[in-house]
Parts: structure tokens; sequence; C-alpha cells
């Protein structure tokens, strides 16, 4: 039988509290997979099994959800064998072929979680890879740099056998560090600051202005698209859609061009606070990346976070613009943020932006808008969706 099993990472090291750990990540899991199929999951031993539990399961989809399931570190498919070492042997030769006649090298580790198994590791190690030799005698042992390693591994109930895993998501189950609200627009930044707080155990909301007509149906579509795509690692998000158009031509009709942005991002603050506390979130999440636009100074970050009282987390604020599209790539969002749908800070982008902007002199500026009117009816008006990976809007 075929089985995913799946390495966890820093959720071992959490003492009194990895049963809470280890209960959530296993939640998201099972609720996970009960959308594509049957399955059994469990764990045991630092160790997450998937089994499938009928003939039709799949997977190659369970696989793709197990990645991406923060907590897990390493993910592998398993063949399990009876113990005793002639089936371990038989299963390694029928399971591993396709992957061992593609390489030149292997070595075989063994591992006994079970110690009561007659064999020593060594020895499981010797027989295995004697046996694998002579299966396949365009192989050669290398202990130190192999092509692929094979894992032979005892544990109470079956043995396994497993080539090299893949990296897990990492970081903790979701949930496990409380929530926070990320202003989520249809860019490269902010849905990777997104995932990469969500791996550290937060619940997300997303905040997303829009301002019609300046922006279009489709730049809606696409923060759309983006929540689902996050949701596929943080289960379900609830994202509200802020209408931001009366507060932007307000700015723009009574406000100096050069702190239109500075402006606008304040009042976005203000009322993504509003919505988190709304949301019992303790944080907000930006994109932010220190010196990657005009607003993203240290002096404009200053004031804008000044504009509200919950801490914002940036967590690409040391990041390159480069190391951000990476993960990007990764994550499976950078295709969809790279739409070249409008958004609707670019059309109110000032020509000649403040990069040293004084906070006294901003709320000079600020009198000469009614914010607080208008940020509480913006906050009011905001439409409510619910993102899941099963949400088809
Ligand atoms: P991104 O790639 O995330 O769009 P950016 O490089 O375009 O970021 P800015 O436009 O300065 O940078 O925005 C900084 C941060 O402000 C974004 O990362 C995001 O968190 C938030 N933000 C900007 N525009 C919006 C919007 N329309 N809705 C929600 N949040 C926004
Ligand atoms: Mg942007």
């Amino acid at each position: 039988m075929v089985m995913i099993l799946g390495k966890m990472g820093e959720v071992v090291l959490k003492g009194l509290n990895r049963k809470a750990f280890e209960n959530r990540m296993l939640r998201s899991l099972k609720y996970r997979l009960s959308l594509i199929g049957n399955y059994k999951v469990y764990s045991a031993q630092s160790t997450v099994y998937v089994e499938p539990l009928d003939e039709s399961a799949d997977m190659e989809a369970a696989f793709d959800i197990v990645r991406k399931i923060f907590g897990l570190v390493a993910v592998s498919k398993a063949y399990s064998s009876e113990k005793n070492i002639d089936a371990i042997v038989e299963c390694a030769k029928k399971n591993l072929a396709s992957e061992l006649r593609r390489i030149k090298t292997f070595k075989v580790e063994s591992r006994r979680s079970d110690k009561s198994f007659h064999l020593k590791s060594p020895e499981i190690s010797g027989i295995t890879g004697g046996a694998l030799l002579q299966a396949f005698p365009h192989l050669r042992v290398d202990v130190h740099h192999p092509d692929v390693t094979v894992y032979v591994e005892i544990r109470e109930q079956f043995a396994f056998v497993h080539t090299d895993p893949v990296p897990g998501a990492g970081g903790l189950p979701i949930g496990s560090s409380g929530k926070a609200a990320v202003l989520l627009s249809g860019g490269i930044d902010s849905p990777v600051a997104a995932q990469r707080m969500a791996r550290r155990g937060i619940e997300l909301d997303a905040i997303h202005f829009y301002s019609y007509p300046y922006t279009s149906e489709r730049a809606k579509q696409k923060v759309i698209t983006l929540t689902k795509i996050l949701s596929e690692y943080c289960g379900h998000i609830p994202l509200h859609i802020v209408p931001f158009t009366k507060i932007q031509e307000e700015i723009r009709a009574n406000c100096p061009e050069e702190y239109f942005t500075l402006l606008m991002r304040r009042s976005m603050m203000r009322i993504s606070e509003r919505i988190a506390l709304q949301n019992d979130c303790s944080a907000l999440i930006t994109g932010e990346s220190l010196g990657q636009v005009a607003s993203q100074t240290l002096q404009a970050m200053s004031v804008t976070e000044q504009a509200i009282t919950l801490p914002v987390l940036r967590p690409l604020v040391g990041m390159d613009k480069e190391e951000i599209v990476t993960i990007a790539r990764e994550i499976g969002t950078l295709e969809t943020s790279n739409l070249p749908y409008e958004d609707c800070c670019t059309v109110f982008t000032p020509r000649r932006p403040k990069t040293k902007p004084k906070l006294d002199k901003i709320l000079e500026i600020e009198k000469a808008v009614p914010f607080g009117e208008l940020e509480r009816e913006a906050a009011e008006n905001c439409e409510k969706l619910v993102i899941s990976c099963e949400y088809d809007g």
C-alpha cells in the first residue's frame, strides 16, 4: 500500500502544548482531505500518516494537500510492507524500481523505532542494499553523495520504504498563533506577506480596498483568486472588500498631491484596524518592503503606522524584490499577481510623492477631509466573502 508520511517540524518542540498543536494540524489536514476522498489520518512518533481508505483515493492530490499543511517540514510517499525482511526487500524492489532505474548511485538508511525487530539497523540496510544491487546491476553504492537514499523504517504496525522526502510547507499549524488581518492588494508582495505570517501559525482575515469604477470587476476577481490560492494553505479566509472610491476622491479634491499616497495608506490602516477589531484580529499585516517605493521609506512607514494602535507586521520588510518574487512563484501566487489589472493606488499616484513626510504636517492636512465619518461608512459598506478552496463565485 502507498501512503503519505509527513514529518513534523517545530511542533514537536512545543512541550506541554504539543498535543494541541498536533491536533490543530490534524484537524485541518483531515478537513482538506475529506474534500477529495476517503483517507485515514493519524500521527505517531512525530510523523503524520495518510492512508487511502478505498481504491479510488487519489494519492497524488492528497500529496499536494499534505505539502501545503503548515507544521510539516518534509513529505514523502512511502510504501508499507509487513515487518519481515523478505517482504521489505520485495516492497523496495517493486515500488522504487522506476526511480532506481533513473539513477546511478544510492545508499540505504534504516531506522528501527520498534526496537524489538530482530535485525539491527545496519543489518537491515546491508540486506536491502545487497538485494537492490542484485536487482538493479547498473547501481553503485555511494554512502557520501548518493543520487538517492532509500529509507527503511521499522515502525509499530508496518515497515516503510521510501526515498528522499520533498520539503513540506514548514512553520506552525494555522491558528496556533492567533489571528491577524492582511491588507491584500492584487500585487506580488501582500500575498507573500500573508502566506509567510500564516506559516507562523496566524489565522487570516483579508482586507481589500477597491475603487470602482477606477478599478474594474476583474481587479476584484484577481484578489478573490489570490485569496483562494492562499486558502490552500490557510483553510477558509474571510475577505472584506472595502469600497474606497469616495475617500480617494475626497483626498484628491482637498489635499496636496504629493501627500495622496500617504493619506490613502493612513486611511486604509484606520479602516483595516476597525475591521480587524470587529473580527478579533490582534495585528495587521502588509507587504511593505523597506525602500521599495516612496511610501515605504522609514519615515513613510512610521507616519502610516502612527494612524493606528494595532501592531503592523511586515514580514517582507528586509527582503529584496527578487526574493519576494521567488517565494511568490513557489507558493503559486505570482502568475495571478502579474495579471495587468489596475490597482486602486496606481490610479491616484502622485507624480512627486513625499518621501520624508512629517506627522504634524499630515495631521494638519487631514483636517480637510472628514475621515472619521467616511471611514465608518466604508467599513459598514464592506462586502464580506468567505473564501476557501471550494469557493467558485
Ligand atoms: P503589493 O505588491 O502587495 O501590492 P506594493 O509594492 O504595490 O505592494 P504599496 O502599493 O505601497 O506596495 O502597498 C503597500 C502595502 O499596502 C501592500 O503590500 C498591501 O499590504 C497594502 N495595500 C496596498 N494597496 C492595497 C489595496 N488596494 N487593498 C488592500 N491593501 C493594499
Ligand atoms: Mg500594489
